[in-house]
């Protein structure tokens, strides 16, 4: 097999391969596949690892002696807190359990800064003319149309290996007080994998802002989805801001939806314990209680932090081998050809696909016409906007093993003919 980049082929070798791609692809539009790799979702297969819960909970009083089925207990179980407080890294006091949904409590936490401002801020967000906020790219698009909907700009910065580009994100913060806060998904980030460094970490919570209430909304959901055996430890958000004279700084988020079951799982945040205490007494207008049934049957499910590590392998040994497939995919079509670079995750749910630069719709389209449904190009970065038209997201959850062979060997084969139609133009 020749790996010559697709570049340095003569002009006749290429239309050559050209002919030879387009028959290819022909051949693949007419098996008429029906393939999907848009949903960053868990497969049945780990759904079911947690059918346990359904049978749960087997009493309806928690450790504390609290009856789960009245109202109250707004900060969420004490035991269920300690687990996450292990996994997170941080003391359970500073733990706030709460629904199904960790996405619903940065949406309360964005909204409550806007109405209300933080415990550090000198007037509501709402009250100050513009609000702006640092987005790595590519980054979550719910995160962007987050923003969007409530009105705050959007600043990109790069997403590189070991978290965002922190040079870019002093530059954004130092003088401009309408600069806010960042998002970070600072844990096999989707979607490109990426572990935010401690040395990352530490300089975010160090930097100075002109913002006196800035924020980091650090979102972890990702924090304990490894992928090898390696289980690498986030970086100690609320430690590392509370040394540098920043405790309000960081709002940790996380849940189980990926983890239990996506629709029914617990969602919790960790912060300094005056976020703790505003984050509260917001809540405490809109809500009497969370679900705590819910939350006594993953306490029971799980017992304790090493319950959930254990599980989690569990997920590794089904989703790992189709992690893997996309790697063989793209590996054995495209390695060496100069016209796409990939990530390695090791956790998480994606894999970032970079192609060449404004082929990837084309790509997108390739593979759509085939039947294999591709992640929209452009939807990791804010108003759906990838400057160079190269950044695609790959989601191989969901689908069966088989059904990610059989997509990726799709997917590759769209790359190399849309880079090839790209040089031969
Ligand atoms: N945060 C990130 C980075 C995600 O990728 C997702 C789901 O894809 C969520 C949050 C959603 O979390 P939840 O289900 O807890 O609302």
């Amino acid at each position: 097999m020749t790996t010559t980049p697709y570049a340095d082929l003569s002009a006749d070798d290429l239309a050559s391969e050209l002919t030879r791609l387009r028959e290819e692809y022909d051949a693949l539009r007419a098996k008429g596949l029906d393939l999907n790799l848009t949903r960053g979702k868990p497969a049945p297969e780990q759904l079911d690892l947690s059918n346990g819960l359904l049978d749960l909970p087997s009493t309806h009083v928690d450790p504390d002696g609290t009856d789960v089925r009245n109202y109250g207990g707004l900060q969420g179980l004490p035991a269920l807190r300690e687990i996450f407080a292990d996994l997170l890294g941080v003391d359970a006091d500073r733990v706030v359990c709460g629904g199904n949904s960790s996405l619903t409590m940065m949406y309360q936490t964005l909204t409550w800064l806007i109405l209300k401002g933080g415990p550090d801020s000198p007037r509501p967000w709402s009250a100050e003319p513009t609000v702006k906020f640092i987005t790595p790219v590519p980054g979550y698009d719910r995160h962007y149309t987050m923003l969007e909907e409530l009105g705050i700009e959007m600043l990109p910065v790069p997403m590189h290996e070991d978290g965002p580009d922190v040079a870019a994100v002093r530059e954004l913060v130092a003088d401009d007080p309408a600069v806010k806060g960042m998002w970070l998904v600072p844990t096999y980030a989707n979607p490109t994998g990426s572990v935010c460094s401690t040395e990352v970490a530490a300089e975010l919570m160090a930097m100075p802002t002109a913002a006196p209430d800035f924020r980091i909304l650090w979102d972890n959901a990702y924090a304990v989805h490894h992928l090898t055996a390696e289980e690498t430890k986030s970086a100690d958000a609320l430690g590392l801001a509370a040394a540098s004279g920043h405790p309000h700084r960081p709002v940790m988020f996380a849940s189980t939806s990926k983890i239990t079951f996506a629709g029914a799982g617990v969602a919790a945040l960790a912060a300094s314990p005056e976020n703790v205490a505003w984050w509260l007494e917001r809540l405490s207008f809109a809500a009497i209680g969370p679900d705590k049934v819910n939350q006594l049957r993953h306490l029971e499910f799980f017992g304790d932090a090493e319950g959930v590590r254990a599980h989690m392998r569990q997920h590794r040994d089904l989703i790992a081998p189709k992690f893997a497939a996309v790697e063989d995919a793209l590996t054995a079509r495209l390695a060496g050809r100069g016209v796409a670079t990939w990530s390695r995750p090791t956790g998480g749910y994606f894999v970032n696909l970079d192609v060449v630069d404004g082929t990837a719709s084309r790509v997108v389209a390739f593979a759509g016409d085939a039947g294999i449904a591709l992640t929209p190009a452009g939807s990791a970065f804010p108003h759906g906007d990838d400057p160079h038209d190269r950044n695609i997201r790959l989601a191989p959850t969901f689908p069966s093993l088989a059904d990610v062979e059989t997509a990726m060997a799709g997917v590759a084969l769209c790359v190399a003919l849309a880079a090839v139609e790209q040089l031969t133009k």
